[in-house]
């Protein structure tokens, strides 16, 4: 199956990027160029409305096409980015081409939020808020159609000026999700205190939670804790119909995963907007 082929290329380079093995070296020095040779791209997954049924959202995901290596996974190329710090100027591409591909999908009449992943290095970088501003006003566009995306782990390192650059961005009205929720380690009064605006619940919650009745029994518990909080709960890693079923009950707002769309193209992603019933409204 596809979740055992990518658990297996999981293993495989996560034993291959320990240390100073040779992949791992390979991938470094590839990194380095990665970016002036055109072998990144981006992918978009939909997020889809439990209600409507409706494309509200799209996760923007990051690819590496690499001529040695081929297809190297995010997991494995993410970590060795960030130790490099090259995870930066890739972030920042990253950002840049997300709100350039929103203002296509602007401009063609389709509003459609884009949702970027932020890594550790990203979130402790002083020019956070320059960089993220930098990509929305490059576009032009609204900055409530922009939403950053952060793991708990990564959230409970924050610095004070980290925190302050998160309240920044959220008055001007970029959207702030909790990533994985409910797999890291994280204090809840966090929820209180960050300008939080989405929790992601992580897939590992959503992949039984038809037999599992923990998993179910959780599910509920963040998705209505969520609710008395205003913040709007996002299932991760929705795969089939019976899963979606059981996430009517505990109320998500929105589901993410292979049931709809892998992570796809902008063009068919404009493509199933254009088909579609599709208008999303920002903030
Ligand atoms: P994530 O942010 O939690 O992204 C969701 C991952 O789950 C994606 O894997 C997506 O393809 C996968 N997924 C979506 N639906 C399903 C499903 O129904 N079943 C299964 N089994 N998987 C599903 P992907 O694209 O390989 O990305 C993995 C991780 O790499 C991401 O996890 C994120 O942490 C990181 N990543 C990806 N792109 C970026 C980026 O641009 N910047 C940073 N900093 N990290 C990124
Ligand atoms: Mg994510
Ligand atoms: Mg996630
Ligand atoms: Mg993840």
């Amino acid at each position: 199956s596809a979740k055992l082929e990518g658990r297996n290329n999981y293993q495989f380079y996560s034993c291959a990027t320990h240390a100073e093995s040779p992949v791992r070296l390979t991938m470094e020095s590839q990194l380095y160029h990665a970016l002036e040779r055109n072998e990144m791209f981006l992918v978009y997954q939909p997020r889809v409305d439990v209600k409507s049924g409706r494309i509200v959202a799209v996760e923007v995901l990051l690819r590496w096409n690499n001529k040695d290596l081929g297809f190297v996974p995010p997991i494995s190329f993410i970590p060795v980015a960030e130790d490099t710090g090259l995870i930066l100027p890739i972030g920042d591409w990253v950002m840049h081409e997300a709100c350039r591909q929103c203002r296509l999908w602007t401009d063609a009449g389709l509003t459609l939020k884009v949702a970027v992943n932020l890594s550790a290095r990203q979130f402790k970088n002083k020019n956070l808020l320059r960089a993220t501003v930098s990509a929305i006003n490059a576009y032009g566009i609204d900055p409530g159609l922009f939403e950053l995306e952060i793991t708990e782990s990564i959230l409970m390192n924050h610095t004070e000026s980290s925190v302050a650059t998160l309240r920044q961005l959220s008055d001007m009205g970029v959207g702030i999700a909790i990533d994985d929720f409910g797999t890291g380690y994280s204090s809840l009064a966090y929820l209180k205190r960050f300008p939080v605006h989405a929790l992601k619940i992580d897939r590992s919650f959503i992949n039984e939670i038809t037999q599992e009745a923990e998993d179910l029994a959780i599910v509920r518990a963040i998705s209505s804790l969520a609710r008395s909080l205003h913040l709007k709960v996002i299932a991760e890693g929705v795969e089939t119909e019976a899963q979606l079923q059981f996430l009517q009950y505990p109320e998500c707002d929105e589901y993410q995963g292979y049931l709809f769309s892998k992570p796809t193209t902008a063009e068919k992603i404009s493509d199933m907007l254009s088909s579609g019933i599709v208008i999303a409204q920002p903030g």
